[in-house]
């Protein structure tokens, strides 16, 4: 049966062990914002795959770019002396795009993960072109996610993805995250949320000592920590702080990059410019594995200044640059800018979140309902009062009951993740809406 054919192919390093309770769906097709199961039932894609297909699922401009460049020069590596044409093209695209933040040069990888890897080791070797070997420390988020790989786990600030991975990179520490709906100091004042937690900052690198750090990272608005906005003066204000005590700032923007919050850029929406950038998901919309690390201009000189072999070798990937990549990107970007998918993101954004608002007057078990552009968050409590979160067994049923609904939505613990597409139209909105509220409806039994 073919029940028993997925069961047999079920991987026990990427599938949950209650598969009777959340068998893994087989999507078979996607069209627009639609994806289609094996049994052709359809739904809207809520995430947008992992919150990167922020074009849909039938972009024509980015598919025949990739069967081009697969025709012309399906690849050739891009590392030590050696490039092509989609990548000279995507960086000067990248470099118009980036303009305001004064980034002119970009790195090529395979994801995010990948992106992050090589910020953090672009960061370490900064401070040992300039002499400061010993600025070697991390600082990130509680709560903040960055990928899968040794680096990037070390800074994740959720212990999920950390505890099996022990021992971490030494050096990193984590700090509070003003996350108004649940944070240490009780507050949801948001001046004062943003005091308490660069205080606590503050405090950190003093302990740590300033010129032991190389970098900060963050995301601009945090994803897989349960999408948290933080107060519009918390970031202008940490990039204050970092440049007194002259710590690089490192924006994980895999998912805020190219338009989801509603600006074009995450850190852009706070009025930052930070030293590296990480970019990944959005930039190819799921069409194809690329990510890439925009180097800000203190970086970058740097790397210009030295002549010892320290800053020339030792990056790069296989897949860095990759020409269908790169083709896939430069597609993407053209569609991207095309449809000023920023405008939708703020204006379908604040539709749901008005709506998501008006649903948690209805139904007891929505404690929390955030946002910003289309990037959303449902936190499902079992106790309002004292935000006890939902159990597992009630989130599997909510998650199910949405898809029977029609609507496609990750749930990450007790929380609802929604990231449409950003070219989602208002009545594939009102069919996530209507798919949520009969979930809720129809749920029984303990939260
Ligand atoms: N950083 C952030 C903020 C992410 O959300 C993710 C992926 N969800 C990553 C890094 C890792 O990207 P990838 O899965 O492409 O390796």
């Amino acid at each position: 049966s073919r029940e028993h054919s997925v069961k047999r192919v079920f991987h026990p390093m990427a599938h949950p062990n209650d598969m009777d309770a959340m068998p893994p769906r087989v999507i078979s097709r996607g069209e627009g914002v639609y994806v289609f199961d094996d049994a052709g039932h359809k739904t809207v894609d809520a995430g947008a795959g992992l919150w990167n297909v922020n074009l849909g699922y039938s972009n024509h401009a980015i598919k025949e770019a990739i069967a081009s460049q697969l025709e012309e020069l399906p690849y050739y590596s891009a590392f030590k002396g050696s490039t092509n044409e989609r990548l000279i093209e995507l960086s000067h695209t990248l470099a118009e795009w980036l303009e305001p933040e004064n980034i002119k040069r970009f790195f090529f990888t395979s994801g995010g993960s990948d992106s992050v890897e090589t910020a953090l080791r672009l960061a370490r070797q900064f401070w040992k072109l300039q002499g400061q070997g010993d600025r070697i420390k991390f600082l990130s988020l509680k709560r903040g996610y960055h990928g899968t790989h040794f680096g990037g786990a070390s800074v994740n600030g959720n212990s999920t993805f950390r505890r099996s991975y022990e021992p971490l990179l030494p050096g990193c520490f984590h700090v509070a995250v003003p996350f108004d709906y649940r944070n240490v100091f009780g507050v949801s004042d948001a001046e004062r949320l943003t005091d308490l937690c660069l205080a606590a900052l503050e405090d950190e690198i003093q302990f740590q000592g300033g010129d032991t750090i190389a970098a900060f990272i963050a995301e601009p608005v945090l994803g897989a920590g349960g999408v948290i906005v933080p107060p519009p003066n918390y970031w202008p204000r940490l990039k204050a702080l970092l440049d007194r005590y002259g710590i690089l700032l490192i924006a994980d923007e895999v998912i805020t990059g190219f338009g989801r919050t509603g600006s074009w850029f995450g850190c852009r929406g706070w009025g930052v410019q930070p030293d590296l950038m990480c970019l990944a998901k959005a930039l190819t919309c799921g069409y194809f594995p690329l990510g890439a690390v925009a180097i800000g201009e203190r970086v970058e000189r740097a790397f210009k200044a030295d002549n010892s072999a320290m800053g020339t070798i030792s990056h790069g990937y296989t897949y860095s640059g990759h020409p269908v990549g790169c083709a896939a990107a430069l597609a993407c970007l053209r569609e991207t800018a095309a449809l000023d998918v920023v405008t939708t993101a703020r204006r379908e954004g604040d539709y749901l979140l008005a709506a998501f608002r008006g649903m948690a007057d209805r139904f007891e078990t929505i404690g929390n309902v955030r946002g910003k552009g289309l990037m959303m968050a449902i936190e499902v409590v079992s106790d309002r009062a004292v935000k006890t979160p939902a159990g597992k067994t009630y989130m599997a049923a909510l998650a199910k009951a949405t898809y029977e609904a029609g609507a496609l939505v990750r749930v990450l613990g007790h929380t609802i993740i929604l990231s449409p597409a950003l070219v989602i139209k208002r009545h594939e909105c009102d069919e996530i809406v209507a798919a949520l509220q009969a979930a809720f409806a129809a749920a029984s039994g303990d939260p």
